[in-house]
């Protein structure tokens, strides 16, 4: 490519290059959007302009890194959620839009008009951001093991102004004492770690703590509904993500520990995703 030639049509045409890409053509056009300070409408409309040479240089050492594997929101350092936008990290998992089903479950649900809530394992803080976002009478508490998760939930909440939300450093349940939350949400890790998918795409890049767990991928899922009736107020529900194959052996799992009303929903793609009970 003559550098000096270089304009939005014959950058978006590079899309081509992007062959491990599920999405090459959106990839370039997030990209090329980020480096030109522009949304994706504007690529559309001024197809000539051409580059600044800094812009070039920007987009395709971006482009570059594009083509070694690396995420596209670790590259622009954000990815939207439910409605917002949130700091994305390599601490830090990539919200999913799966996941969104579990938060529109959660609001769905019969629950007081003001209500205590707790995330656990909450990354980014998508789900207790967007839960708070929804019901601001809702008190949040998000928790995630890792400090650098921490940080950065805390970024994303103050960035938000979401002050009924409070993120602490907690494994799990252990450092929560309180005891009367109607509402118990997690995304825990629940990957096998002999699974093929981790070494596909974009996962290699996210952390294998937030991925893999142990016991085929369902110790921390077991951890959390054993521990959660402690935690629940009456009357008050767990939803919990979990893979596309763990549905019956989460749904068990909530029966042994005296859930009730347990149902598996399925995500966009006709996947088990999300039990609740
Ligand atoms: N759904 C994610 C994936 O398949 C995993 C999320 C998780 O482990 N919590 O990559």
């Amino acid at each position: 490519m003559d550098n000096a030639s270089m304009n939005i049509r014959s950058a978006m045409a590079l899309a081509k290059t992007l062959e491990g890409s599920d999405s090459p053509r959106l990839d370039i056009e997030l990209l090329l959007s980020y480096v030109l300070q522009q949304n994706r409408t504007y690529l559309m409309t001024y197809p000539e302009q051409a580059l600044t040479a800094a812009q070039q240089t920007a987009f395709l050492s971006l482009l570059q890194r594009r083509q070694l594997g690396e995420p596209v929101a670790y590259l622009l350092g954000e990815q939207g959620f439910w409605s917002l936008m949130l700091q994305v990290s390599p601490a830090t998992l990539i919200p999913r839009p799966e996941t969104e089903l579990l938060v529109e479950l959660a609001l769905s649900l019969l629950l007081p008009e003001s209500l205590r809530a707790l995330d656990l394992g909450t990354g980014t803080g998508a789900i207790a951001l967007a839960l708070a976002s929804e019901r601001c009478d809702w008190q949040v508490i998000a928790t995630d093991v890792q400090v650098e998760a921490v940080e950065l939930a805390e970024r994303n909440r103050a960035s938000l102004s979401l002050n009924n939300v409070e993120v602490r450093q907690s494994r799990w349940f252990d450092r929560i004492p309180e005891s009367n939350f109607h509402l118990i949400v997690s995304n825990p890790p629940y990957i096998d770690d002999q699974d093929p998918h981790l070494s596909e795409g974009d996962v290699r890049f996210e952390p294998r703590s937030a991925l893999v767990a142990h016991d085929g991928g369902l110790a921390d899922l077991s951890e959390i509904v054993t521990q959660a009736p402690a935690h629940l107020a009456d009357g008050g529900w767990l939803l919990l993500e979990h893979g596309y194959d763990q549905g019956e052996a989460v749904r068990q799992l909530l029966a042994q520990s005296d859930f009730t009303e347990i149902k598996t929903h399925q995500d966009l793609n006709g996947c088990d995703r999300v039990t609740l009970g």
